[in-house]
């Protein structure tokens, strides 16, 4: 694809917003930050953008850590400390949990380093630099072959990776290099009643009482480079990393939170709107109902499948309970008539300008959105029911080479390694797999799969006819050897590439073969060449909502890459007669307490030690313990981790979520109703330090009051 020619550079756009108030909408890219450094010193910050950002010398940036590809974290000590939040690390807490060991429930503290718990898959990934190459990619006829060309020459004899990341639908280019890191591993997580406390009901709920939070540390070898995991590995010494400032936060005081973003939505046009709220959420929703009410009964009837199925019931509820909260904010702000009032403003603009470029861009983004819906549901069920649904699909799908190509493979003396790797996908898949359970959620999920699906031909054929789900997943489960463990390990032992061929017509093999075959040739080309036709008048719409609109700001939308933000801690009033205080604390731990509660109920020891009150250095002037605080900040999912600092650099708060008016964040960003939540650092010192007796580990970092 050959990149649209650039307008104006987004520099040029950054400046322009120095001069606007009020500036809290927005997620800065950290090269750009000059354009508002006023601003933000203006409002308390105490630091260059250089300090923050910089490539000649150890910057804030250098302490910010992409955590396993979709959350933040920070560096708080120079031996590879790292702060992230509970929800982040709830995959490897779960993953060393056991009904012995449960860790879910009791925490884990590694009181020393031989104590901490290696993490397979998990990666830790540093910003080396961002350096702007839009001028190069717009320049370019083929634009894969200067990406390429780019990133080689960027990370040429070095350890970095790189990529060239699209902003802004296109009308920029930067390169990105980092460093990824192997070896994390767990040191400490509180118990579930505090770092989940609350649980699905205070989930995007304000006020709230969570110690999101848990600790893990990164390994490197002798040269401080990335190994993989080795014993022979040691802490690894970052750049920087943050003091932690226990002295506390005021209403109104600056903040800055520095993460990795991962999507929003904010040039949706109004059609696009209109089809997220009617169709695309409550479908969603819909599917995700099925499944938790499966799953929460799992959950609720053993402690094993409490434990077993503790990842995936959090992974769908929290967008589940998001989306519910997107739609309502949507709605109550009227989401559609302010995207339509502002498409005739726009078109008014447009024609006064003569421009007939932009006078046509809204037009064909709805013309192309009429195409696109009907693969955007294709394409939102496929991941519901396939990433989100019955797991023996995607475990049927790792055999699929050994099904395919045995005989290939042991031609090519791959067969013994190809078994050897199935033995650790089966003995891992097996180890919290539930049969009863994921035949369940397949037979919840199978009849709205089928209801939603836009055309017959983005069905596949072993869908085609089926009329009811739970009848279609028994006989599933009935004729198929993937949730058969015994079965398996047999047929690994026998070994032979022929046994294996004859698994093809096995029906979850069938099943997920044909969903994949399905999206992947007829949905998923044609969703590519649609969202690429959208982006690139996308592009032309921002650009020109920039021209025509001159005092308004309008910002890149997020996209997984490091970015600031900044506010100040300050509560809001989303309701009328409704106020929310900044702040909370201890107290309110205590009074939403419910013994034998799932959401609510507490340790016992926790209910003394908060009760006794000894805060040993960690409570406010009050006499309170802080736990949690709401500021201005512009954040989404992916900031989730992000440290919240203080205008001097130093860690104040980790974010963690934000208030359910703020859910319509994505879509549409309101700066009276969206507010950010964060866990105070006080309470997660007090937890780590005196609750939990781990104080070898707030020793590691430098606090400063
Ligand atoms: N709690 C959020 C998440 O799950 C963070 C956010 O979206 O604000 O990602």
């Amino acid at each position: 694809m050959k990149v649209p020619s650039k307008h104006a550079a987004l520099s040029a756009l950054f400046a322009l917003f120095t001069f606007s108030a009020g500036a809290k909408e927005g997620m800065w890219i950290p090269t750009l930050l000059e354009a508002v450094e006023g601003e933000m010193q203006a409002m308390g910050l105490h630091l260059t953008a250089e300090d923050i950002y910089s490539v000649n010398q150890g910057s804030l940036k250098d302490a910010i850590v992409h955590f396993g590809g979709g959350c933040t974290a920070e560096m708080v000590s120079d031996q590879g400390l790292l702060l992230t939040n509970h929800h982040c690390g709830y995959g490897q807490i779960a993953y060393h949990s056991t009904v012995e060991n449960d860790y879910l429930t009791d925490g884990f503290w590694a009181m020393t380093r031989a104590e901490e718990l290696i993490n397979p898959d998990l990666t830790a990934t540093f910003i080396d630099r961002i350096v702007d190459v839009t001028e190069r990619m717009a320049g370019a006829e083929d634009a894969d072959a200067e990406r390429e060309a780019i990133v080689a020459e960027a990370i040429e004899g070095t350890d970095l990776e790189g990529k060239v990341v699209a902003f802004d639908f296109g009308n920029s280019h930067y390169l990105i290099t980092t460093r990824t890191f192997r070896d994390v591993r767990l040191v400490g997580a509180p118990p579930s009643a505090v770092g989940k406390f609350g649980g699905d009901t205070d989930n995007w709920v304000w006020p709230r009482h969570t110690g999101d939070f848990s600790i893990f540390r990164i390994y490197a070898d002798a040269n401080n480079a990335p190994a993989d995991i080795s014993e022979d590995n040691v802490p690894y010494r970052p750049a920087h990393h943050l003091p932690v400032q226990i002295g506390g936060v005021e209403p109104g005081e600056f903040t800055m939170v520095f993460g990795f973003p991962g999507t929003t939505e904010q040039y949706l046009t109004s059609d696009a709107v209109e089809f997220v709220i009617n169709e695309l959420n409550p479908m969603r929703i819909g599917m995700r109902d099925a499944s938790l009410a499966v799953i929460n009964a799992a959950r609720a009837s053993s402690a094993a499948l409490r434990i077993g199925y503790a990842d995936k019931q959090s992974s769908v509820a929290n967008a589940w309970k998001k989306w519910i909260g997107q739609n309502k904010g949507l709605i109550e702000l009227n989401a559609l008539g302010k995207k339509r009032d502002l498409e005739s403003s726009f078109a008014k603009r447009a024609s006064q300008a003569g421009n007939r470029t932009y006078a046509a861009c809204v037009p064909a983004i709805q013309a192309l959105n009429a195409e696109y819906f009907p693969y955007q549901t294709a394409r939102a069920l496929f991941i519901e029911y396939v990433y989100y649904g019955a797991d023996i699909l995607n475990f049927a799908h790792a055999f699929r080479n050994a099904i395919e190509s045995g005989a290939e493979l042991e031609e090519k003396g791959e067969w013994q390694s190809t078994l050897e790797s199935l033995r650790g996908t089966v003995s891992g898949h097996f180890r919290t797999y539930d049969a009863a359970t994921d035949e369940a959620i397949l037979a919840a999920l199978t009849g709205p799969y089928i209801a939603h699906t836009p055309r017959p031909e983005f069905l596949p054929q072993a869908l085609q006819g089926v009329a009811n789900g739970t009848d279609f997943a028994s006989d599933l489960f009935g004729k198929s050897i993937f949730d058969d463990e015994e079965a398996l390990v047999a047929l690994l032992d026998k070994g032979s590439p022929k046994a294996f061929s004859k698994l093809a017509k096995d029906p979850a093999f069938q099943l997920i073969a044909q969903l994949r075959s399905t999206y992947f040739e007829t949905v998923a080309p044609e969703y590519g060449r649609l969202r690429e036709a959208l982006d690139l008048q996308t592009a032309t719409y921002t650009q020109a909502l920039r021209e025509l609109f001159p005092d308004e700001a309008f910002f890149p939308d997020a996209n997984s890459t490091l970015r600031l933000t900044y506010g100040k801690v300050e509560g809001s009033a989303p309701y009328d007669g409704m106020r929310y205080e900044p702040f909370t604390t201890h107290k309110g731990i205590l009074q939403k307490y419910i013994p034998g509660d799932a959401d609510f109920d507490l340790p016992e020891d926790l209910v003394e030690a908060l009760r006794r009150g000894e805060w040993g250095g960690y409570g406010n002037a009050d006499g309170d313990l802080p736990v949690c605080f709401t500021g201005s900040n512009h954040t989404t999912g992916g900031n989730s981790g992000s440290p919240a600092l203080n205008g001097d650099g130093e860690l104040i708060g980790i974010n963690f979520d934000r208030t359910w008016e703020s859910t319509m964040s994505d879509i549409l960003f309101d700066e009276t109703r969206c507010r950010n939540i964060m866990v105070d650092i006080r309470y997660v010192l007090w937890v780590v330090d005196i609750y939990a007796g781990a104080g070898h580990l707030v020793e590691e970092m430098d606090l400063v009051r």
